[in-house]
């Protein structure tokens, strides 16, 4: 049976392939991404995790349209690397970003993730995890904390780690919805108190918590774990470039296209328009994000149906198409440096 369906999928070509939200539990997590994302929750515990595109063995996408509905997206990286990923297909064995939106109700763990400079704090298989994220929704009380204060050393932050003071030492960022905020790794960073972001990251799972806010997770009745000394050997002490972005206009017809990140892991635009234009390039992958508005992908004359919340992988082999909005439509789109 699977060698019949492997023959199968052989034949196919690529096309545009959306994927389905992977939710998760996080007792940080609020109720709003099922709005967001128009799909249902899972039971009535806090969401804080919608995982919309990742190749991790623990957590697959599965391929929601067409002929290979109901693939992981691993599967289909094994199968059509090349035609995926085009001329550098042979760099990724997975799929290297892995993108989220998070919705934190309250203040996720003060936490920092290691750069490649430290490859004996990452696990076997995982990479380094530099991060991004786009402010969807936020509250009058909500909160991004990204990099140390200027001057604040390892013994600073264990003393204030000690004191529960460890937010003074932080850059403070009231967000706003589209704001831009960069997290290289090394960078200490949460959010929280009811804002939305969307996430874009390298496909990574290391996590170095700091300091938790004394939250007891109802689950397990306990607080939960942190990894202070991991944690200060990772943080890149006096590093400038993390926090608030300002988006670079790169055109302004027919779309306004800005270029909100540009580093070694990803690029990404927010495109505005309500006229056609183009999304994708040719031959390399690109991933696109409906935020606001709606529209369709067209492909070799076939309309593809973009929603808010939804997320679409354009393979290299599907190149350049052209993107029909029915009205003003926002997208983010994903470029693999
Ligand atoms: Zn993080």
């Amino acid at each position: 049976m699977i060698q019949e369906g492997q023959q199968t999928m052989g034949k196919v070509q690529l096309y545009p392939l959306r994927f389905d939200p992977i939710f998760q539990y996080r007792l940080w997590g609020g109720r709003r991404l099922a709005s967001l994302l128009s799909a249902p929750h899972p039971g009535d515990g806090p969401i804080g995790e919608a995982w919309v595109l990742t190749d991790r063995t623990d957590h697959q996408s599965l391929v929601a349209n067409g002929p290979l509905k109901g693939q992981t997206l691993r599967k289909v990286m094994e199968q059509f690397r090349e035609e995926l990923m085009g001329e550098k297909f042979s760099r990724f064995r997975r799929f290297p970003l892995l993108l989220k939106y998070l919705d934190a109700h309250e203040m996720l763990s003060i936490q920092v993730h290691p750069s490649e400079a430290h490859p004996e704090l990452i696990s076997a298989g995982d990479t380094a995890k530099t991060e991004a994220w786009v402010v969807i929704e936020a509250e009058k009380g909500s909160h991004i904390y990204a990099g140390l204060r200027s001057g604040t050393s390892a013994s600073n932050l264990r003393q204030s780690l000690y004191d529960g003071t460890i937010a003074d030492d932080l850059v403070s960022i009231i967000p706003k919805p589209g704001d831009a905020v960069f997290i290289p790794a090394g960078t200490v960073h949460t959010l929280g108190n009811d804002v939305v972001v969307f996430e874009v990251q390298q496909n990574s799972d290391v996590t170095f918590r700091l300091y938790d806010w004394g939250h007891i997770d109802p689950k397990t009745r306990r607080p939960r774990p942190l990894q202070v000394d991991q944690a200060l050997a990772c943080i890149e002490f006096g590093a400038r470039d993390s926090g608030l972005v300002a988006p670079r206009v790169e055109t302004t017809t027919p779309v306004e296209r800005e270029r909100l990140f540009d580093c070694h892991a990803f690029l990404l635009w927010r495109l505005l328009g309500q006229d056609s234009f183009t999304v994708g390039a040719m031959a390399e992958p690109r991933v696109l994000i409906g935020i606001e508005g709606s529209g369709q992908i067209i492909h070799k004359g076939t309309p593809y149906a973009v929603g808010k919340g939804d997320v679409w992988l354009l393979p290299a082999e599907v190149g350049e198409c052209a993107f029909e909005p029915s009205g003003e439509v926002t997208l983010l789109e994903i470029a693999i440096p």
